[in-house]
């Protein structure tokens, strides 16, 4: 283990006392602030005196500059140089995504014949998907769909019709990392009427962000998966790119110079694209919390390339420990969801996420929802379900457009979900690690699976039903639904009579 990590064990019960005897395994969904970070926060706001950033009182005055400072210093956290690049604040990554969907639409809408192209890659997060709605054609695209538009250029943006690209540098589901040298490509390839939206939201929780490199026309983040605090969003917004945002129809205080309202309607906006993009009052506190989370996390970790190394490093041994949890008749107690190119602990393919099911010794499901509210009465803390991440759950659990629809005439939804449906399972388990983690927390997992499900070695008395073999092999499939449904309980040597009657050994 690395230096770092002697370091975040000595830290960590005094930066995060709320971790204390519980093992938190959703960093994916959100970091944790330190409790130094929390405390330099609140002391600032007792001592100065912030004020709207719209005014321009000495209080007000004060709150701009802290929000010009913070911008130009979260662009550099992002190795975005300032003059090619600028930074939108927003509520989080979602409301980024929807602002860039909502520009690309106004600019269809605008005239008449305009149109607008979109695709997104299939490990998308539902908050990417739904831009496909305000798009005049779509398209859902695998790595092998990226790679042959990128070869084979079918079609030709215009001004008219431009181009939108939008993936995840992580999935949110699985941690597999994405390439990164799509943007650059697309470009290349396509020209200026083609923009990719990069969604890091995932990527940039334990992982550095290298936006000069990467030089995606647009990006998103949000604040509190990467510092657990303050909860707010970024758009980061490549400025050659820029000029489509400025579509956008819609218009509010601090977008606009001057609106005249009667009679005559017009409008100015305002010149700099985050003035012209930040609706209403800008998170002025929140923006100032964060100058407190960039000092407190270059103080506790030095540097995200650091926190990049830890996690890889832990999640490596998690994947491992995961994979290697067999049951008494020597069949995987986990079943782990990912692409073969992701390698745990290889930082450049995937992130410090492992997504699976956990098996029974006869290879039947255990309720993904189960699980997570085991771990929890044990004080271990994962998430379960769909993950907002559809392509992933179709993909990896082997579900297509017309079997979801059953499940959901069956009644399942994302707050009502049916686990497990025909033998197949609605969802996963997903296991993720942040830059506090330590090795204590994913020793508790795998204490905590291998104690809760592992079945000890079947009965040597196995009873062979002397029937033949393919009708007793149909009741099995049967009963074997039937037990994952809770229905009936599983005889004894159960899993060595499904393995010996599929002819497994
Ligand atoms: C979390 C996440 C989102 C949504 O972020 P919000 O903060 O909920 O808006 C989108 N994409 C990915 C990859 C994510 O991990």
């Amino acid at each position: 283990m690395s230096a770092l990590n002697d370091a975040i064990v000595a830290f960590r019960d005094t930066e995060y006392p709320q971790l204390k005897g519980k093992a938190y395994l959703d960093h994916a969904g959100s970091q944790l602030p330190a409790a130094s970070f929390i405390t330099a926060f609140a002391s600032d706001l007792n001592t100065t005196l912030y004020g709207n950033p719209h005014s321009t009182s000495t209080p007000s005055h004060l709150a701009g500059a802290r929000v010009d400072a913070i911008r130009a210093r979260t662009l550099a956290f992002f190795n975005a140089s300032p003059e090619d690049y600028d930074l939108v604040f927003v509520a989080n990554a979602t409301a980024a995504i929807r602002l860039v969907g909502e520009c690309f639409r106004d600019h269809a809408l605008r005239a008449r014949k305009h149109a607008f192209w979109y695709a997104h890659h299939r490990d998308a997060h539902n908050s990417l998907i739904g831009i496909r709605e305000f798009a005049t054609e779509h398209h859902c695209f695998g790595d092998k769909d990226v790679e042959a538009w990128l070869s084979n250029p079918a079609t030709k943006p215009s001004a008219a019709k431009p181009a939108l690209f939008a993936y995840p540098g992580q999935s949110n589901m699985t941690g597999r990392r994405l390439p990164l040298d799509w943007p650059v490509r697309i470009r290349a390839t396509y020209g200026n009427n083609a923009y990719t939206l990069l969604d890091a939201a995932a990527l940039a929780t334990t992982a550095p962000l290298n936006i000069d490199a990467i030089a995606p026309d647009f990006a998103c983040v949000s604040f509190y998966k990467i510092f657990g605090y303050p909860d707010l969003g970024a758009l980061i917004v490549r400025k050659a790119s820029a000029d489509i945002l400025r579509h956008r129809t819609y218009f509010a205080g601090g977008t606009v110079d001057v609106v005249v309202s009667d009679p005559d309607t017009w409008h100015v906006k305002r010149k700099t694209l985050h003035e012209a993009l930040e609706e209403g009052t800008v998170a002025f506190r929140s923006i100032v919390a964060l100058g407190h989370a960039l000092d407190t996390h270059k103080r506790l970790y030095g540097s995200m390339e650091a926190v990049s190394t830890h996690t890889a490093a832990l999640t490596r041994g998690m994947h491992a420990a995961l994979a290697g949890l067999r049951h008494g008749n020597g069949q995987p107690m986990v079943w782990i969801h990912n692409e073969a190119t992701a390698m745990p602990g290889d930082a450049k393919t995937q992130g410090a996420t492992v997504a699976f099911n956990v098996l029974h010794g006869d290879g039947t499901l255990v309720p993904y929802g189960d699980v997570e509210r085991e771990a929890d009465a044990r004080g271990v803390y994962v998430r379960s379900g769909g993950m907002c991440n559809p392509g992933g759950v179709q993909k990896y659990l082997g579900w297509n457009g017309k079997a979801m629809k059953m499940v959901l005439k069956a009644g399942h939804g994302c707050a009502t979900p049916i686990q497990v449906h025909e033998g197949k399972a609605t969802g996963v388990v997903r296991a993720s690690l942040g830059a506090c983690s330590v090795q204590a927390d994913v020793d508790a997992l795998v204490k905590f699976l291998r104690s809760q499900y592992l079945e000890k070695a079947a009965s040597t008395t196995t009873i062979y039903i002397a029937t033949g073999a393919e009708a007793e092999l149909e009741s099995v499939s049967e009963m074997n639904e039937k037990a994952t449904m809770g229905k009936v309980k599983r005889p004894v040597g159960w899993a060595k009579r499904v393995m010996g009657l599929a002819g497994i050994h």
